[in-house]
């Protein structure tokens, strides 16, 4: 026993500050110490200090010209960290706060997100400390070329693959894409999240929310239950956001307040289709904050970032769908008592671990990021796979298997429970079990390498 609480020891001092990682690290720890205490192999081959240690990390130099005419100086990172079950696969992320520790968490979750979706995916993760907000088109474009001049030599279709997350968008994944193709003067599957037009999969924009609210529905089924008539809180205001908040209305649920990174909006009114084409507006086309929203609908109210947030608004459904640790046990327990029995995660790591701990006590339905809203890269699996083929699949076909792929997650997880005797819908410890044995025991398949 001491001896494995002393792998999570030396994980800690060989990472120093890194808090994010060591927080992803120490929840899957958490989950597996009952499957290392009864499989000696895994213990004694090391699995799970191997599992830490990402294969590779580049990290680099972005230079690029802004509008002024003046030198820009970023950091550029690519963290590819498993490649047991396919080349590294996920997404890169553009925003100030980019460090090692966020993208080596987000690549750690990505090993056991990509295993549980059933795809040949390896795991990674990327991006820079670029803050796309407020840049033009063209220092955008800059931008992209530069961190593409480094990163071709590192990346490509059998390879590592990379796509969007916070940041970076259809707009960024074409700049990169064009770079690349004119380095390597190949039109490839290098990148996902690409346009239908020039090699993109249909559903893409939209699988990581569609997906999660099927998670959410498949949940709910598990109790005899639905999201017909739920009230649900759904933050953010990006990608993620506004396609969970599409399939929230297909299910006929009230989306009543979402947010960005300047507040909130509530409006007890609820979404609806026009409304949610006008976010879209707001936020895509015209990149403003979400008081613009509030400003066109009597209904709404935006408050300011401050001592109130999203959590604090009464609902049935919670879908933080912003960014990592976006709503801690404070907001878990008012969540609570306003009468919430469900939350799952569009955004990674979005809860603190005790509000984690607090929602699995108080028997709130939770479902973590890693199963939750594996549906993105799930279709960026099968963007590849078309890449592959040269042909492509229509939407409808897409959305069928979109479906058919969250439904085996969530299989996967009460295959878990039952196999490890865990409590009943304890999504958190059956995502994290449940990919750890796929992944641990392809790597021991494939020796020490
Ligand atoms: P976007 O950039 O499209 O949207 C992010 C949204 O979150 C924006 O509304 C942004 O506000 C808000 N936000 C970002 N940082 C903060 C912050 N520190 N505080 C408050 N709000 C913030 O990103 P995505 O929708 O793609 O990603 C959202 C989350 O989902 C991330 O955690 C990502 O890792 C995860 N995810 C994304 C996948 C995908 O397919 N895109 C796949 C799986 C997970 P503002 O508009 O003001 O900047």
């Amino acid at each position: 026993m001491a001896a494995l609480n002393n792998i999570l020891k030396s994980i800690t001092q060989k990472n120093p500050h890194e808090a994010e990682y060591h927080q992803a690290v120490e929840e899957v720890f958490e989950s597996i110490l009952p499957v290392l205490k009864k499989n000696k192999t895994f213990v004694d081959e090391k699995l799970f200090e191997r599992i830490c240690e990402p294969e590779r990390v580049i990290s680099f130099r972005v230079c690029w010209t802004d509008d002024q005419g003046k030198v820009q100086v970023n950091k550029g990172f690519r963290v590819q960290m498993n490649s047991a079950l396919g080349p590294y696969k996920g997404g890169l992320r553009f925003h100030p706060s980019v460090n090692q520790s966020i993208l080596k968490f987000l690549a750690f979750e990505q090993i056991f997100k990509n295993a549980l979706t059933g795809l040949p995916l390896g795991a990674g993760k990327g991006g820079a400390d670029f803050d796309p907000k407020g840049k033009s088109d063209g220092e955008v474009m800059r931008f992209c070329q530069a961190w593409m001049m480094e990163a071709y030599r590192h990346i490509g279709h059998f390879t590592d693959i990379p796509a969007g997350d916070i940041g970076v968008g259809e707009r960024e994944i074409g700049y990169l894409f064009g770079t690349y193709k004119k380095i390597r003067n190949e039109f490839q599957g290098v990148l996902t999240g690409k346009g239908t037009d020039w090699g993109g999969s249909y559903l893409r924009p939209e699988a990581t929310g569609y997906g999660l609210i099927h998670f959410a529905h498949f949940m709910l089924t598990e109790v005899d239950d639905n999201l017909g008539n739920k009230t649900c809180l759904v933050s953010g205001a990006g990608n993620v956001s506004q396609f969970a908040m599409e399939k929230l209305l297909q299910e006929g649920a009230k989306v009543v307040a979402f947010s960005d990174s300047t507040g909130f909006v509530h409006d007890p009114e609820g979404m609806t289709e026009e409304k949610l084409s006008h976010l879209k507006t707001v936020k895509n086309g015209e990149r403003k904050s979400i008081s613009a929203f509030a400003d066109k609908y009597a209904s709404a109210t935006f408050t300011a970032k401050g001592n109130k947030n999203i959590w604090s608004i009464p609902a049935d459904c919670a879908f933080p769908c912003a960014t990592q640790n976006e709503l801690d046990v404070a907001d878990a327990k008012t969540l609570r008592k306003n009468g919430l029995m469900l939350l799952a995660e569009g955004a990674n790591m979005p809860c603190t671990p005790e509000a984690i701990n607090y929602f699995q006590k108080s028997k709130v339905l939770y479902g973590p990021g890693k199963a939750s809203n594996a549906g993105g890269v799930a279709v960026s699996g099968l963007e590849m796979t078309q890449n592959r083929m040269g042909r492509y699949w229509a939407k409808i076909d897409l959305e069928k298997e979109l479906r058919a792929i969250m439904k085996n997650i969530h299989e996967k997880c009460l295959e878990t429970i039952d196999k490890h005797h865990l409590e009943e819908q304890d999504y958190l410890n059956a995502a994290n079990i449940g990919a750890f044995e796929k992944v641990a025991k392809a790597m021991l398949a494939q020796g020490t390498v």
